[in-house]
């Protein structure tokens, strides 16, 4: 703690911001001005109170205080935010104020089932590869892409070079190991991968990296949408995971004495992902929007298949082995909130394991040039179409709704039930043009 102080004070910070996430994975804090030099100590001993009850997914009015706790090892400065006088950021858990950690926590449900994991020996880690829009306004006001560019573009047509340029800056401030930047398929749609690291630090990384991106592109007059399908007829946006799990060090996915040279772990873990994938997509792709991603044609992920190579297929297996050795998952969507995500990815993995699912054999056909009735014939099943299949998907799974616990299942299936009605009711454009003249 001693050590943390003299790094606030080192920074010359103003604010402290105590940060966490709601149901959603949006982030939510509140600010401290630093006034008397003993606060932040006491703050991060005993953490904060404050009133749960406006926070989506949390507590009823009628017991709604709970504690933030600052996480030490979260904290940084906020590059976007003033020099002079700074802000810096920790990410908080979530706990009664009698002291139990609060099971509406989303960062308590991916702690969890990383507790779990461990007690097996395992370390979860995931490598996300985050994809958004940048987007401009024309002379009417509409939101549209900053630019025509498409994949790996250069610019004057990549109109976000140097927008990238200052968000790689900003976030290797922000302590990120970024890999690898570029334009993606779609008009204005750009793609930044940092490195993969255990689940815990990554599931923190995606909420600081979303709210870095919005809040630096916002100062430079553009918009950012992490939205999964902004534009129809256009790619859309996914937040593919590569997963690992390591055991004293190693990588239990590699086995060099196999064919594949995948260890038989890595083939049940992605056995456990594929047989759960209809209520992980719940999770993974939380929106109804999200499933205007998941159809033939964009590079998203519609049927429960796997491929080594295969970019066509739900989970793919790189090339890469040895350390490198693991698995990606197609279907999460940047819309997702990651700490539930991971939780459930990995619960799903390891239920693979332990129940040896055989993932089958890998598919190597593109499977977006064959009909759902081919695919049947070939034991490939569909992913969940809408929101509305996947919510009855996860009311059926398990393995998925433990892994949230009772709390957020219930305030999770509650939210979704109410997006879905909402939408359900909504006359669209779409519907006029087709119907009207009946
Ligand atoms: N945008 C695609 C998706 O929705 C991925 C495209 C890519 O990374 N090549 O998953
Ligand atoms: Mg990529
Ligand atoms: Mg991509
Ligand atoms: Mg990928």
């Amino acid at each position: 703690i001693g050590q943390v102080i003299e790094n606030i004070e080192k920074c010359g910070t103003k604010f402290v911001r105590l940060q966490f996430v709601d149901i959603h994975g949006t982030p939510k804090n509140m600010a401290i001005p630093l006034v008397k030099p003993d606060q932040m100590e006491d703050i991060l001993k005993d953490g904060l109170l404050f009133d749960g009850s406006s926070v989506e997914g949390f507590v009823d009015i009628n017991e709604s205080d709970l504690i933030l706790k600052p996480d030490p090892d979260t904290f940084s400065t906020l590059p976007w935010r003033p020099e002079e006088k700074g802000v810096c950021r920790f990410i908080c858990d979530v706990y009664w104020p009698e002291g139990k950690p609060f099971e509406g926590d989303p960062r308590y449900i991916l702690k969890r089932a990383l507790e779990k994991a461990e007690k097996a020996g395992y370390e979860y880690n995931v490598g996300p590869e985050p994809e958004f829009f940048i987007l401009d306004q024309d002379e009417e006001g509409n939101l549209i892409p900053n630019d025509n560019g498409a994949y790996f573009d250069v610019e004057p047509v990549d109109q976000g070079t140097d927008i990238r340029r200052q968000l790689v800056m900003d976030l290797e401030a922000l302590n990120f190991d970024v890999e690898v930047s570029h334009h993606e398929v779609a008009p204005g749609q750009h793609e930044i991968d940092f490195k993969f690291d255990n689940a815990l630090k990554t599931a923190d990384a995606v909420i600081t990296f979303k709210q870095a991106i919005k809040a630096i592109v916002d100062t430079m007059g553009y918009m950012v949408t992490f939205m999964p399908k902004p534009f129809f007829g256009e790619n859309g946006s996914g937040m593919h995971c590569h997963q690992s799990l390591f055991k004293g060090g190693e990588n239990v996915f590699y086995d060099p004495d196999t064919e594949t040279q995948l260890s038989q772990e890595a083939m049940y873990f992605m056995g456990g992902l594929l047989q759960h994938s209809p209520a992980l997509t719940a999770i993974c792709a939380p929106t109804i929007n999200s499933y205007k991603r998941l159809v033939p044609g964009y590079e998203a992920p519609v049927y429960v298949a796997y491929g080594l190579k295969n970019r066509s297929t739900l989970v793919r297996i790189p090339a890469s082995r040895g350390k490198g050795t693991r698995v990606e998952l197609r279907m999460p969507d940047p819309s997702c909130n990651p700490y539930l995500a991971f939780a459930a990815m990995l619960e799903a993995g390891l239920d693979g394991m332990k129940n040896k699912v055989d993932p089958g054999e890998p598919t190597e056909i593109d499977v977006f040039g064959k009909s759902i009735e081919e695919l049947k014939t070939l034991g490939i099943d569909v992913l969940p179409s809408s929101l509305w299949e996947a919510y009855h998907a996860l009311e059926k799974d398990d393995v998925v709704r433990s892994t949230l616990g009772d709390h957020i299942y219930t305030q999770f299936r509650d939210i979704k039930k109410a997006e879905w009605d909402d939408y359900r009711i909504q006359v669209f454009d779409y519907e006029l043009d087709k119907y009207l003249t009946i």
